[in-house]
Parts: structure tokens; C-alpha cells; sequence
């Protein structure tokens, strides 16, 4: 059981605005959890910062750019002094970009930009926290990817945000890898839902704050069991 000597502890990519902000907020405000906040660059995350100030030492922030492949790997000792110990519950991979593109405008700098943040930085993440996952007691990565990443519903978005799609569509199949590959582990890929930040705009369906709530209840009550799933903030099961 979580407590103060040994609380569940989490790690959240792009923890500086959005969604990954709000989880941390949420996380936070429950003292048996211990999380760290990563963002590519701690001193501007003024929010995030002041939320550390009143977090009296649950709240950790570190330097993670997850389209710097060497950033990924230096993280590693940031993380050793806070996690080495605990190990590490759940690994939050929320950090993502979204530039609008179709496939037969698209820049395909562009396509292996978003690709490398949105799938190749999540996995060379998982890799680094591995030995931190096998140390915690939950043992999860979630993957917070997109309805646009799925190869059988196209959401409404027709021929828009190619590169998009085409990377949480590799996230997605991260997902199914990672689960195969080391089936001790319960790996979930998520899609929060049309959500009122930067990148889902004011039109969205959403607050943060209930995407956020129903991702954490999904995420807290998953067992191995509910490996290699890809479900909605709520808990709905989105095809593949
Ligand atoms: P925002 O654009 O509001 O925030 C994106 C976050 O990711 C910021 O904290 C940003 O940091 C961070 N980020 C971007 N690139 C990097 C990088 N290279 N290294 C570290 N951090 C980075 O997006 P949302 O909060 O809306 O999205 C969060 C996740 O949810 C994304 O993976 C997105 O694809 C997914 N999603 C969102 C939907 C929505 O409707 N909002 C719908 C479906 C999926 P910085 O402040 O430094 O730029």
C-alpha cells in the first residue's frame, strides 16, 4: 500500500501546460503520490513550478526534451537520486506536437519531426525507465496517443493531420510491442478525448479537468489483465 515512506510514484512527460500539466495538478493534490515532472524546459514552466512550491517535496520538475534523444538518456540521473530507490509505478508519456498536414502537402521533415517526438521519444524513454519500472510495484506506461491514431476509424478528421495520425499510429503499435515483449509490464495507450488546451483549441469538447479525472481512474485500476489495450479517457475500447 502507498504511504509516506513509500509512495506510488509517477513520471509525466510535457508536465509544463495542457494535459500533462493537469495530471501532475491532480496527482499532486493526493499525498501518497510522489511525481515527477518533466518538461523541456523547467524555468519557464512558471505554473508548474509555483504548483511545486506548495507541493512540500511530492513534486520533482526535470529537464526532459523528448526530441532530444540524448536529453532522454541524460534524464537517467536526474531520475536515479528520486526514483532509485521507490522505482517507478507509472510512466506517463503525454508529451506530444501536432502540426496540421495532409499527405499530399505534407513537409516530410515535418512527418519525422512529429514521428520523433511522438513515438520515438516515448520508446527511448520506456527504455531508460525500464530498470526504474522493474523496481516499481505497479509497473505501467501509459501512452497518451490520439482517436487519429487508430487504422480503422479516421475520427471525423478525413485527409487532416497526416503526420499526426501516422505517429500515434506507431505509438499505438509501440504500445502492442512493449506488451509482447515483456509481459510483466501493463502498457496501455490512451486518447484523452477532445481536450480545451493549446493543442485541442477552445472548441473542444472537454475541460482538462475531466479528461485528466477519467484517465486517472482508468490508469490506477488497470491490471496486467488490460495489457495492450487502447481506450478512451472514459474507459471506451477504440478499435485499432
Ligand atoms: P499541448 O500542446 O497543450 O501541450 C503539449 C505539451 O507537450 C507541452 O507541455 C509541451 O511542452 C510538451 N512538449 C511538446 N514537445 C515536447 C518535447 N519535444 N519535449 C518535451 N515536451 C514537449 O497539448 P495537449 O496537452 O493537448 O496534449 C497532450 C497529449 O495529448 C499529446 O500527446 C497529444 O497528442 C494528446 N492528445 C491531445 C488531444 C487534445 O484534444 N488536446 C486529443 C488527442 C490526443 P512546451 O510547453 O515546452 O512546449
Amino acid at each position: 500500500m502507498p504511504s509516506a515512506t513509500h509512495p506510488t510514484t509517477w513520471l509525466v512527460t510535457g508536465a509544463s501546460r495542457g494535459i500533462g500539466f493537469e495530471l501532475v495538478r491532480q496527482l499532486v493534490a493526493s499525498p501518497e503520490n510522489l511525481v515527477v515532472a518533466a518538461c523541456r524546459n523547467p524555468a519557464k514552466a512558471t505554473a508548474l513550478n509555483n504548483l511545486k512550491a506548495l507541493a512540500k517535496g511530492t513534486l520533482h520538475v526535470v529537464q526532459i526534451d523528448v526530441s532530444d534523444f540524448d536529453s532522454i538518456r541524460a534524464s537517467a540521473k536526474q531520475l536515479e537520486p528520486i526514483l532509485g530507490e521507490l522505482g517507478l509505478d507509472y510512466l506517463v508519456n503525454n508529451a506530444g506536437v501536432l502540426y496540421p498536414d495532409t499527405a499530399f502537402t505534407l513537409d516530410p521533415e515535418t512527418l519525422l519531426e512529429t514521428v520523433r517526438t511522438n513515438a520515438a521519444g516515448p520508446a527511448l524513454l520506456s527504455q531508460v525507465c525500464l530498470p526504474f519500472l522493474e523496481k516499481g510495484r505497479r509497473k505501467v506506461i501509459l501512452h497518451i496517443s490520439s482517436t487519429g491514431g487508430s487504422l480503422q476509424t479516421t475520427l471525423g478528421v478525413g485527409a487532416r493531420l497526416a503526420s499526426y495520425c501516422m505517429s500515434k499510429a506507431a505509438l499505438n503499435m509501440l504500445t502492442l510491442k512493449q506488451k509482447a515483449e515483456r509481459p510483466d509490464l501493463t502498457v496501455l495507450t490512451m486518447c484523452p478525448g477532445w481536450v480545451k488546451t493549446d493543442m485541442g483549441g477552445k472548441e473542444a469538447q472537454l475541460e482538462p479537468e475531466e479528461s485528466v479525472a477519467g484517465i486517472l481512474k482508468v490508469v490506477t485500476s488497470v491490471t496486467l489483465a488490460d495489457s495492450g489495450k487502447y481506450l478512451r479517457y472514459n474507459g471506451e475500447v477504440i478499435p485499432w
